[in-house]
């Protein structure tokens, strides 16, 4: 059973999208306070992310933000979170973020979700670590993603083994049940190889 002291969150940064995305990202912020888990995410207050952010908070939880300097205006850094670590570049945000949490989830997004979900999920692959990452499939919103997944699978481009390396919930609430549910990391992360 794994540990799960901080979740690290990867969502989009819009906000003009479909207001049950919105309240999907306020009540995981809101439900890993209640369990005393922290939430580790990029640092912007715009979007899935800033409702993550405000909805932890509002419940006292404790929200770590890695944000790079250039993007401080652009997604504007969440100016209430518990630490915002302002980081040098992309990737250092990257690694950072993988280095700060026991486990990873993945709510609807954009362009930046999908490149942070698949290099999480690439560096499980290539076993740089072996943290549980989840896939909140809100109202299907991943389905396109997981049917070419599939796709890729039975053309033989991904072993059906791969299977194992992410989760994926339709709600939520059963997030926080799939880590739990995981097996206890066996390897320490070294987070030079990153
Ligand atoms: P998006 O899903 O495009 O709204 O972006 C969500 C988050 O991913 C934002 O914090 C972006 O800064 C971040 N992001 C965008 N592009 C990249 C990238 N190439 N690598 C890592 N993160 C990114």
């Amino acid at each position: 059973m794994a540990t799960l002291g901080t979740l690290c969150v990867y969502c989009g940064s819009s906000g003009q999208v479909d207001p049950r995305h919105l309240e999907a990202a306020s009540e995981l912020g809101r439900r890993a306070a209640e369990r005393d888990v922290g939430i580790v995410f990029g640092g912007g207050r715009v979007g899935l992310m800033g409702r993550v952010a405000d909805g932890a908070l509002a419940a006292d939880g404790r929200v770590v933000g890695i944000i790079p300097e250039h993007l401080m205006e652009l997604e504007a850094g969440h100016p209430g979170v518990t630490e915002l670590e302002v980081v040098g570049s992309m990737h250092l945000r990257k690694a950072r973020m993988c280095q700060l949490s026991d486990a990873f989830c993945i709510l609807p997004g954009g362009l930046g979700t999908l490149d942070e979900t698949f290099e999480i999920i690439t560096w499980r692959q290539l076993r740089l670590h072996d943290k549980p990452i989840v896939i909140v499939n809100v109202d299907d919103f991943w389905r396109p993603l997981l049917d070419l997944i599939g796709h890729q699978t039975d053309q033989g481009y991904l072993s059906y083994n791969n299977e194992t390396l992410f989760k994926v919930v339709s709600e939520v609430d059963e997030v926080f049940e799939a880590v739990e549910a995981a097996p206890e990391p066996r390897y320490p992360l070294d987070a030079s190889l990153l």
